[in-house]
């Protein structure tokens, strides 16, 4: 939609479609499944299970892709392997096997991935790790992907710790094996969403002692779509030191 659609006096009234949950993540693929054939091995609430977080959207993209995959093979049915593969291919976006990658760059992804995946194992609060590849996928040269149990609306603050422990898992396998000169870029992504984690702990979740369960920085609401929330800043310049160093905190402990 043109975004000048959403200004006040136009379109102002807005209708939130939150994800569907497992139950209703069946009932959409039984939609989207309903005109293709399926082998007897396709069981629905498996998938559902296996899906947590999917959009309705993605749940169609998945079929799709599980019904192209079968075609390709010549197969008259779509069987539970198609959806595994399509499942992946969503997830984790496609496979980019024609990027010819050194024979180090392969060696220093696959230490950095065992860091993610080794402590999503030993720790305690973490999801089980679902899958690890180290053929480039999407943007990455690896990826490591956990799948939660059940859906979960409300994260425990141990299980966000975890989480930022997990992030952290990449960089702290390449420091290990590599020493402190071998460090790469590749843990940029994971250092982005390890900080945002841990500024949402301090800022909005209350999760932190020494700030206490206050929000900090009210959110300013988008007028219009694609806008970044802006953060108003309603706090002084010694508690945003505070801030800055609560969130290292969290981080470099995690690390
Ligand atoms: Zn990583």
């Amino acid at each position: 939609l043109d975004p000048a659609l959403l200004r006040p006096g136009r379109f102002d009234r807005q209708v939130v479609v939150d994800i569907p949950d497992i139950k209703g993540r069946e009932g959409i693929l039984k939609v989207h499944t309903s005109k293709i054939p399926l082998a007897k091995s396709v069981n629905l609430h498996v998938i559902a299970r296996g899906t947590p977080g999917f959009s309705g959207a993605d749940l169609a993209n998945l079929v799709n892709e599980a019904a192209l995959s079968a075609a390709k093979k010549n197969k008259r049915k779509v069987g539970m392997e198609e959806f595994e593969f399509s499942k992946d291919k969503v997830l984790m976006g496609p496979e980019r096997r024609s990027v010819v990658i050194s024979e180090e760059e392969r060696r220093i992804t696959a230490y950095h991935e065992s860091g993610h995946a080794i402590l999503g194992m030993l720790l305690p609060n973490a999801d089980p790790v679902h899958k690890m590849t180290i053929i480039p996928r999407g943007l990455s040269l690896g990826l490591t992907q956990s799948l939660p149990e059940t859906d979960k609306h409300n994260l425990k603050r141990e299980y966000i710790n975890d989480q930022i422990t997990l992030l952290m898992g990449g960089r702290a396998a390449e420091e290990i094996v590599f020493g402190k000169g071998g460090i790469t870029t590749g843990a940029q992504n994971d250092i982005e969403r390890a900080t945002k984690t841990a500024r949402k702990m301090v800022c909005e979740w209350g999760m932190s002692e020494k700030l206490g369960p206050l929000q900090y920085g009210q959110k300013e609401e988008p007028i219009f779509i694609g806008k970044e929330i802006a953060r108003h800043k309603d706090y002084s310049e010694k508690t945003s030191e505070m801030i800055d160093a609560e969130i290292r905190e969290i981080v470099e402990s995690a690390y």
